[in-house]
């Protein structure tokens, strides 16, 4: 069976971070990555946030950060996780291209969007329905569309679809957003910006083609229905862990993976770090320090353990 000193799953901030720290401390670094390089982030119009770039483009960064690491000659490979077992300090993880036995394994495989489980949902899902506004905001040129959810991402991406849409609608369940309020009066200061405050979504209707919204006041109980083209849905994340199975290590309430400071998990030798982790924020500079932390803790596990 191939054996590796640490094996890196995931190729977003936090796990290209940790392959550029641990690369640095002169280990054996394999990463797997089953999609894109760069996580949610490529996903992701601007990013306003990571120090010393005032202004950027989530594929920008990510693309500068596979660079760095690929710069330090990490090793990747595409190959999707299907299982980890751990038995007396052994890892053992399998992949869609084999079994690979690791010394220490850092899980940094983020999360994805929630989806909102309403009616229509899923049957419209790339026939109007969508998760990115970067991949599909220029589909709807001079057309109305709704975002749900009251958090950073949802509002950010609302102002962003203003580029091309003639009203974006932000249908809220609560009467006041939960992202940050530089990113609120932006969305307020735009004219093309429609909150719709105390409103859940009943069901996203079209034959074929999204064509409008059914919403519910939760104050009143009223319905209305709301004309719209296209339906980008925010409402959260979730962590990207369905390899994990039952496996033992230890989660918080959502699947989060539970760590100490220095990303230990509760099984010793695997490491978690970014979204993946149970964490109050989930941002590209808190993944990059996680990555930091994991690829360290794993180096002095190694060198204390095997
Ligand atoms: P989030 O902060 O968890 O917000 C999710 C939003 O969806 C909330 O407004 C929530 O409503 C709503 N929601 C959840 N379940 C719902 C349901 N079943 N029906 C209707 N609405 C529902 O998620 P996020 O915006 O994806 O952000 C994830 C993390 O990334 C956060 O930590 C966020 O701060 C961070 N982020 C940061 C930036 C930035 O700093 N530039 C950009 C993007 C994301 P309630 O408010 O009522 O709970």
């Amino acid at each position: 069976m191939e054996s590796r000193e640490l094996l890196i799953i995931g190729g977003g901030p936090a796990g290209l971070t940790s392959a550029i720290y641990g690369k640095r401390a002169g280990m054996d670094v394999l990463l797997l990555e089953k999609g894109s390089h760069g996580g949610q982030i490529i996903s992701t119009s601007e990013i306003e946030n990571w120090p010393g770039t005032k202004e950027s483009t989530g594929t920008a960064l990510a693309k500068s950060f596979y660079d760095h690491a690929e710069s330090l000659e990490t090793e990747f490979r595409k190959a999707a996780v299907r299982e980890i077992r751990s038995e007396n300090g052994r890892h053992i993880v399998s992949t869609s291209t084999g079994d690979i036995e690791a010394k220490a394994v850092i899980i940094a495989t983020g999360a994805s969007f929630r989806r909102l489980g309403c009616k229509g949902e899923a049957d419209l899902i790339g026939a109007g329905v969508s998760f990115c506004a970067v991949c599909d905001g220029a589909f709807y040129q001079d057309e109305e569309v709704a975002v749900i959810g009251g958090g950073n991402t949802a509002v950010e991406e609302a102002c962003y679809l203003t580029r091309f849409a003639s009203k974006v609608y932000i249908i809220h369940r609560r009467d006041e957003f939960r992202a940050d309020r530089l990113v609120c009066e932006r969305a307020f200061k735009n004219e093309k910006v429609v909150p719709v405050w105390d409103s859940v979504v009943e069901s996203i209707n079209g034959d074929g083609l999204v064509e409008g919204i059914t919403v519910k006041n939760v104050k009143t109980g009223a319905l209305s229905d709301i004309p719209v083209a296209g339906v980008f849905m925010f409402v959260g994340t979730v962590p990207n862990l369905a390899f994990l199975g039952d496996n033992q290590i230890d989660r918080a309430d959502g699947g989060w993976i539970r760590t100490d400071s220095r990303m230990q998990t509760s099984v010793p030798g695997i490491f978690a770090a970014g979204d993946v982790r149970d964490t109050p924020l989930r941002q590209v500079v808190t993944a990059a320090g996680d990555g930091a932390q994991a690829a360290m803790a794993a180096y002095h596990y190694i060198t204390a353990h095997c």
